[in-house]
């Protein structure tokens, strides 16, 4: 098996390394991301110049864009074979939620799903690499599973799975539940303070608190000390909406 590994947090980030070291006992592996941190680059594509990848000594490829640039590069013409799998991660915080609208290594993953290769974002819950053994642990059983027991027969096309792992010893994780994304409060104001050359200028608020954390939600598995799991979809149609307008643009 071919194994893609991407991020967002760039290749020097200790999530990546322990997610392709966990990766190397079930196939081949081929690291190929950001050279610097993309965090909440979302789906973003660079446009506007060109990209250049290079390598590291012990073979990581780096690019000077996005992870979804990194996904995109490597899927259509920088590796000779495609991919069986994408694994993305292991993220430095939570993607649960509404962030995963902003999230830089749920996008990596779901370049891989647009181009119908079964995808897995991770991400440690907490922030700070205390349990990452943890998290590297549960992605290697979960692609393990993916491997022995394909979710692709299952679902008959391709999945993107977005996991999130407290932050805690292996032992005291409460099992894997699939869950749905809880929704959040709108975020906190932006930072607002006075550069050096007295302009003002602005940081980005934090995220919002939960508002819909509860049973079945990845928030509440997580709480409960669940490894969560959410099969997610691209599609934003609001398929309910759609008769209303059309009679609204009658
Ligand atoms: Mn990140």
């Amino acid at each position: 098996m071919r194994i893609l590994v991407s991020n967002d947090d760039g290749y020097f980030s200790p999530g990546i390394k322990a997610l392709a070291e966990a990766m190397k006992s079930l196939g081949d592996v081929i690291v190929v991301a950001p050279e610097q941190n993309h965090s909440g680059a979302s789906n973003s594509l660079t446009l506007s110049r060109p990209l250049s990848v290079r390598e590291t000594a012990d073979g990581v490829r780096y690019v000077n864009g996005t992870p979804t640039d990194c996904v995109h590069i490597a899927l259509t013409g920088l590796l000779e074979l495609k991919p069986d799998i994408v694994v993305s991660g292991i993220n430095d915080g939570q993607n649960m939620g509404d962030d995963t609208i902003y999230s830089g290594t749920v996008a990596a993953a779901m370049e891989g799903y647009l181009f119908g290769v079964p995808s897995f974002a991770f991400s440690m819950v907490q922030r700070g690499w205390e349990h990452l053994d943890t998290a590297a642990r549960v992605a290697h059983d979960i692609v393990e599973r993916h491997l022995h027991h394909s979710l692709v027969d299952a679902v008959k096309v391709p999945f993107l799975l977005n996991v999130n792992i407290p932050n805690r010893p292996y032992d005291e994780l409460q099992g894997m539940a699939c869950t749905r994304l809880g929704k959040r409060h709108q975020s906190e104001p932006v930072f607002k303070q006075e550069s050096p050359r007295g302009e003002t200028i602005y940081w980005i608020g934090h995220a919002g608190s939960a508002r819909d954390a509860g049973p079945g939600t990845d928030f509440h598995a997580v709480v409960n000390g669940q490894v969560s799991v959410t099969p997610l979809q691209i599609d934003l149609t609001h398929v309910e909406q759609m008769r209303k307008v059309s009679e609204w643009l009658r």
